[in-house]
């Protein structure tokens, strides 16, 4: 059970959500960071009184040291700060919201002081599973997903001594904005189109991610390293609806479900009260007026983000940061307005060609191997 928590990433659609759980908890809140948003950091850091608030762009960091001299609030700027927020010592949860694999050296500083970690930051996990799970293991960490496919599926492993009476886990995927057109139609669609996610309110990067359908391949790396399972114990179900969150299949053939309104504040309050659960203001489920709930299959000929993604969860190594490196460039391009849509999944696949795969990657490696990525994006 959480009382103080950190967040890193606290301006961001996960960072915000998470205050405001905070807020309904009544939780302390040791630490806040973010980039560049200076005027919601303010905010922020007014209304929860951290002793600590970390900008990782050094100018926002001096400007917001300036706009908060009347408080008690220590202002501190740059990457390398990001670590002593995740190890503020009040903290005994840290929320690792920020978007992308900066959050993977803060996740591991913070596992190494035995903190409870909410991950939603799925690209630590994507580029350096391994490293951060040992981590956890040898620390005696907890690491309660957010992600809300995996936060299901946490859900219905409680009570499961032997995972290895777990047959298969079934994440559910919407399908994102562009589910049933042909490649040539996705291929017109611009950076406003894939923006307009059907059932979700997150940030930028996420939801092109979902639009491409990265993101669920994102998530399968995930569900793999979290459950230290292989690829084809992890499948996909498309379900527009987004009510069943995800399942998992047991070997007697029952079958576990999470089902839930779509509200992430609903999996960042499991991660604070796990083993219990609290009050939750979000929109309860109404069985009798939902839509009927639908399946399907994806489509990894027009999608093939997804595909990409399996294969480099099978190749293992340094394949998942190659991936994501590219990945994370490739969509900073198009959200840029420098490139189509299809160029997303050209350019990862541009970047998985050219860089060679490490097996048993240190963590220089896979930093190495995230860097090379993204110089093959941009070559
Ligand atoms: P947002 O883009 O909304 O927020 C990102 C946060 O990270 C902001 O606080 C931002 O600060 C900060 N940030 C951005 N770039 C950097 C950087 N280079 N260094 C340090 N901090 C940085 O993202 P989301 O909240 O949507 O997603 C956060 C993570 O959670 C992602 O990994 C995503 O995949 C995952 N996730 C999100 C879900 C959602 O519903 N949004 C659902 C499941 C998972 P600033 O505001 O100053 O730019
Ligand atoms: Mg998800």
């Amino acid at each position: 059970m959480t009382n103080t928590i950190s967040i890193l990433g606290s301006t961001g659609s996960i960072g915000r959500q998470t205050l405001e759980v905070a807020e309904q908890m009544g939780l302390q809140v040791a630490a806040l960071t973010a980039h560049s948003s200076v005027d919601r950091m303010e905010a922020q850091v007014r209304q929860f009184r951290p002793r600590l608030a970390v900008m990782t762009d050094e100018a926002a960091a001096k400007e917001l040291a300036i706009r908060l001299a009347d408080t008690n609030t220590k202002v501190l700027g740059g990457f390398d700060a990001l670590c002593e927020a995740a190890t503020a010592p009040e903290a005994d949860t840290v929320v690792t919201a920020v978007v992308g694999m900066v959050g993977l050296k803060p996740t591991l500083a913070a596992i190494e002081e035995k903190k409870r970690i909410a991950l939603a930051n799925k690209e630590t996990l994507v580029c350096a599973g391994e490293l951060v799970m040992d981590a956890a293991d040898a620390n005696g960490a907890e690491i309660i997903p957010v992600d809300s496919e995996h936060s299901a599926i946490f859900q219905c492993v409680q009570g499961c001594a032997d995972r290895r009476e777990i047959k298969r886990l079934i994440l559910t995927c919407s399908g994102g904005p562009f589910y049933g057109m042909g490649y040539d139609e996705v291929g017109k669609m611009t950076r406003a189109d894939a923006l307009k996610h059907p059932n979700w309110a997150m940030g930028p990067k996420i939801t092109v991610d979902s639009a491409t359908l990265m993101n669920k391949g994102l998530e399968v790396i995930e569900a793999m390293r979290l459950y230290r399972l292989p690829l084809e114990q992890v499948s996909v179900v498309i379900h527009r609806q987004s009510i069943i969150h995800s399942l998992v299949e047991y070997h007697d053939g029952a079958v576990m479900a999470q089902l839930g309104t779509p509200d992430m504040r609903l999996p960042i309050r499991y991660a604070m009260t796990y083993p219990n659960r609290g009050y939750s203001p979000a929109e309860p489920l109404d069985l009798l007026k939902c839509p009927p709930l639908t399946f399907a299959e994806p489509d990894r000929g027009v999608f093939s983000c997804l595909r990409m993604a399996e294969e480099a969860a099978t190749e293992g190594g340094t394949a998942c940061a190659i991936l994501n490196g590219a990945n994370e460039e490739a969509v900073g391009l198009f959200l840029a307005d420098k490139i189509g849509f299809h160029d997303i999944a050209r350019l990862v696949a541009k970047a998985r060609a050219e860089v060679p795969v490490v097996q048993s990657p240190s963590l220089e490696e896979i930093l190495a191997a995230d860097a090379a990525a993204r110089e093959a994006v941009l070559r």
